[in-house]
């Protein structure tokens, strides 16, 4: 028997333009998601940056980039914002320490966590020694970013919050002893009382050429939380005082609580840094990011071996 197809002249006309539209709608749809995954995420961008790095690179950068993807995961539940990172990259841990000192009241446990005891900063400063690490300046590691200048092998940057006493005290004494360059973040306006260092101890390190002083705001608030008067302000009047005081250029910011967003990028920028660091966790430091560089912090109950391998 032969067989014939009859043609439903309802089904070619009606049904087949809704079949048509209807691919054309979910085509559409799945151009429009792939565009935004590829162009509208900044973390995507990054990520694919890391993997061709990977490529080249070894086994270690892999275990960046899940501890990058995490810190992102944490950040983003925090609502903090993180930039993308693009454009010439360097991998250079940025420590951060506060206190560096025995905390004076171990029923606060915060502060245990901020506070690094001298005897375990010598230790981890003899560790750095010892496996050939090079403490360099923000202002080398910019230059070593843009290619002018070589780094040194092992390069890692030390960096100190809020301009503590102890890190007069305590601190300089052993980063002389190990010829170790330090960056201090000064909140500029809370210089000259309490348990802070005084201007007369920020110029003698300054003198010494291991110590550089960076802005940290005028007086440390969350800079999320003010107006755009307000955060120019605390981003530009810090950089006049210290620049003011020392007489040389202050180029880098460090954010009070790491916090900012693409609005204080901007304030930083325009008020004539080079660059600023945040405290999300990294070691990806590039053009895309340096208005947000990530860093590594070291609590004060570390031990030797997990110092180790956070860098
Ligand atoms: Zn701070």
């Amino acid at each position: 028997m032969k067989k014939t197809v009859k043609k439903n002249p309802d089904f070619s006309t009606h049904t087949q333009a809704k079949v048509l539209i209807s691919a054309v709608l979910i085509i559409f749809s799945l151009l429009v998601l792939i565009i935004y995954v590829y162009r509208g995420n900044p973390y995507f961008k990054s990520s694919v940056g890391h993997h061709k790095k990977l490529n080249e690179a070894n086994h270690s950068l892999e275990t960046i980039k899940q501890k990058t993807y995490q810190a992102h995961k944490e950040a983003t539940k925090s609502a903090i914002t993180i930039p993308p990172s693009y454009g010439r990259t360097v991998y250079v841990p940025i420590l951060t320490y506060h206190y560096i000192g025995n905390n004076p009241n171990p029923a606060d446990k915060a502060r245990d966590y901020l506070s690094v005891p001298p005897d375990k900063f010598d230790e981890q400063m003899s560790y750095l020694s010892k496996n050939g690490y090079n403490a360099i300046t923000l202002d080398t590691l910019d230059a070593g970013l843009m290619g002018k200048t070589t780094l040194p092998p092992k390069p890692v940057v030390l960096t100190f919050d809020d301009g503590y006493i102890d890190f007069y005290l305590n601190a300089f004494p052993i980063l002389k002893k190990y010829r170790f360059h330090a960056v201090s973040f000064i909140p500029t306006g809370l210089m000259n009382q309490g348990f802070y260092l005084s201007w007369a101890q920020i110029k003698e390190m300054d003198r010494s050429g291991l110590i550089s002083f960076e802005a940290h705001s005028v007086n440390h608030p969350n800079l999320t939380d003010l107006t755009p008067d307000q955060v120019k302000y605390q981003i530009t009047e810090s950089k006049k005082a210290l620049e003011a005081q020392l007489g040389k250029p202050v180029n880098f910011f460090a954010y009070p609580y790491g916090a900012s967003n693409e609005q204080i990028w901007q304030a930083v920028k325009s008020a004539g840094y080079v660059g600023a660091l945040g405290t999300w966790y990294g070691i990806t430091l590039s053009e895309g990011n340096i208005l947000d560089w990530p860093r590594i912090k070291i609590p004060g109950n570390i031990t030797i071996g997990d110092f180790a391998k956070k860098l």
